[in-house]
């Protein structure tokens, strides 16, 4: 279960959607809350769902009420099973549970189709025989009025014996369909006759072959609120004008439940695309490997880079809920998983770009174990001990032939610290004579300073990471960049958003050289390389003793332009 202060009263003030049912338990509406997070299985959620997530579970978790999951399967063409067992696996992940409370839209088919049958009898629903197209046409647009199709004013027994024989199997796919029988002049085009029911001959994941004719999403959504006592249906803002619509069909087939309706505005983030339909894309065309690509701001995704549930939580909390569309930038999610792997992720040294550092006078074949803390501010998280030996890697970038002032790190001459080790002086470069490249460096050490201070007071103004090079594991490690180049691909219509991929978006290091402890890593676990940023063992790619690493996030925000 999640810790309740992420989103406790006393930790900040109520949002609108809160306050409307702080209100509805103050004045008896409501015994207490009923919310339901209603995803839809075709696809994987994505960071936008967890939003969603967070605040219909966060409202159960705080009234000590019930939330719902229920899948929203209406669409078999776009369904599969698959989908509903990685939704259930992201939810239980982001550390929620709807206990016994888990429903199917398709449970409720054969009420569903009673509801619409009562619909009939009560001449408000018919069956149209005009094509998607010519509907369409007959809908009218915002400023023209809409048509009423030829076969609205069907006899209620007309239109019993279609929609049964529609039931029945009896009509081809596209060739009928039910409609409500609202009002073609309605401002709102929702409120135009919308279709309720069409012709799918495809079998569902849950129902097989069954039904031949399937609810749409609307009809079925308030209807599947009502049936299962929602008090407050929380969807984003998309749906503002489908609410005349839901609270149409609820007041005319008159259900003992009402839900009331609330729309939130969605989650906007830069540098990513947030649809389903535009992921699958991705996904399908091999633009990423598979929906939980670490790249990807699929739950999935995330999980796989390192993200921690509890800051996915903590940034929904963050951004708060409210009634204006908004953008929020990545670097808000970056921070809130830094802060979160600042607290929790044991220290460890791994370097990225190896330079051998020879100690001239530490003995061949000596080597001795250091102490190293496992969280400088946590004394509890306990030490590990590291190996030092005469050959040791350490970063090219923290040697310079010809360094600056004001760089603090190593040079010719020149003295660091090595992290829980010794006081080092470069005194000789070796060079590849054919490439002119920096093959190693010569230093010697003090053995004084073991542990990191010199007896004689003197200073150093750097302290560098290493491996000791005999006792060092290799391991591919992953760096991922943003997976597009703008900050919404999304923004001109006429441009694919695929267009702006970023194509380095995935960089793999294969000679990096880590400290022998990470060959423990399990799956998932997460770390702090040591001045490199946050990694974490991949969930997949994994054979004991040999993980993979993925960079989860940089230690200081890399998307600031000072910084790139
Ligand atoms: P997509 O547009 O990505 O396909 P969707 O809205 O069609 O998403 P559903 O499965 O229908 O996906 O969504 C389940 C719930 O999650 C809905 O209540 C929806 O409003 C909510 N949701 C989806 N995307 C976001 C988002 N970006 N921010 C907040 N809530 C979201
Ligand atoms: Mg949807």
């Amino acid at each position: 279960m999640t810790d309740s202060t992420e989103n406790s009263p006393e930790a900040r003030p109520l949002d609108f959607i809160r306050q409307i049912i702080a209100e509805d338990l103050r004045t008896g509406k409501h015994q207490h809350p009923v919310t339901r997070f209603p995803p839809e299985p075709n696809g994987f959620l994505h960071i936008g769902h967890a939003k969603s997530i967070c605040l219909n579970f966060g409202i159960a978790v705080e009234n000590n009420s019930p939330c719902h999951m229920r899948f929203d399967d209406t669409n078999p063409s776009k369904e599969e099973s698959a989908y509903v067992e990685s939704i259930k696996k992201d939810v239980k992940w982001l550390g929620f549970d709807w206990g016994k409370n888990l429903f199917y839209a398709s449970d409720y088919f054969d009420r569903l189709y009673d509801y619409a049958i009562q619909l009939i009898k009560l001449g408000k629903a018919y069956v149209c025989e005009l094509s998607a197209e010519e509907i369409r046409i007959y809908r009218g647009t915002l400023t023209e009025p809409g048509k009423e199709s030829p076969y609205r004013d069907r006899t209620i027994e007309e239109n019993l014996d279609l929609f049964q024989r529609m039931k029945a199997c009896e009509f081809a796919e596209g060739s009928r369909v039910l409609r409500a029988k609202i009002d073609m002049n309605s401002p709102n085009l929702n409120m135009r006759d919308p279709v309720i029911y069409r012709i799918l001959k495809v079998a569902h994941h849950r129902t097989g072959d069954k039904w031949c004719i399937y609810p749409m999403y609307d009809y079925t959504h308030c209807l599947s609120d009502a049936i299962e006592g929602i008090t407050h249906s929380l969807c984003t803002l998309e749906f503002e004008d489908h609410r005349p619509l839901y609270d149409w069909c609820l007041d005319t087939l008159k259900t003992a439940c009402h839900p009331r309706q609330i729309e939130f505005a969605r989650l906007n983030l830069t540098y990513t695309v947030m649809s389903k339909r535009k992921i699958l894309q991705l996904v399908q065309g091999n633009y990423v490997a598979g929906w939980d690509d670490p790249r990807m701001l699929t739950i999935s995704g995330l999980r796989r880079r390192g993200y921690p549930a509890s800051a996915i939580r903590k940034f929904c909390a963050d951004i708060g809920i409210g009634k204006k569309e908004s953008w929020i930038d990545m670097s808000v999610l970056e921070g809130a998983v830094r802060d979160d792997l600042n607290e929790t992720a044991p220290r460890a040294m791994a370097v990225l770009n190896p330079l051998k550092v020879i100690i001239d006078n530490y003995p061949q074949g000596q080597s001795e174990e250091l102490e190293a803390q496992n969280h400088p501010q946590r004394p509890e998280m306990g030490s590990r001990t590291i190996p030092f030996s005469r050959e040791i890697y350490i970063e090219r970038e923290d040697f310079m032939e010809d360094p600056p002032k004001k760089f603090f790190r190593l040079g010719p001459g020149r003295e660091v610290r090595l992290r829980y080790g010794y006081f080092i002086r470069c005194v000789a470069v070796v060079k590849d004579v054919a490439t002119g490249e920096i093959a190693a460096i010569h230093c010697t050490y003090d053995p004084e300073t073991r542990g990191g201070s010199a007896p004689d007071g003197r200073k150093v103004k750097g302290t560098i990471h290493w491996v000791s090079a005999a006792h060092a594991i290799s391991c591919p490690i992953r760096l991922y960049d943003r997976l597009f180049l703008t900050e919404n691909p999304d923004a001109d219509k006429n441009v694919d958003f695929k267009e702006h991929l970023n194509p380095q978006s995935l960089t793999t290091l294969d000679t990096c050289m880590l400290e022998p402890s990470l060959s423990k890593a399990q799956p998932g676990e997460s770390f702090q390389f040591e001045r490199n940023g946050y990694f974490c063992a991949d969930l997949i790619d994994y054979q004991p003793g040999a993980p993979v690493f993925n960079r989860t996030v940089t230690l200081k925000d890399s998307w600031t332009k000072t910084d790139k």
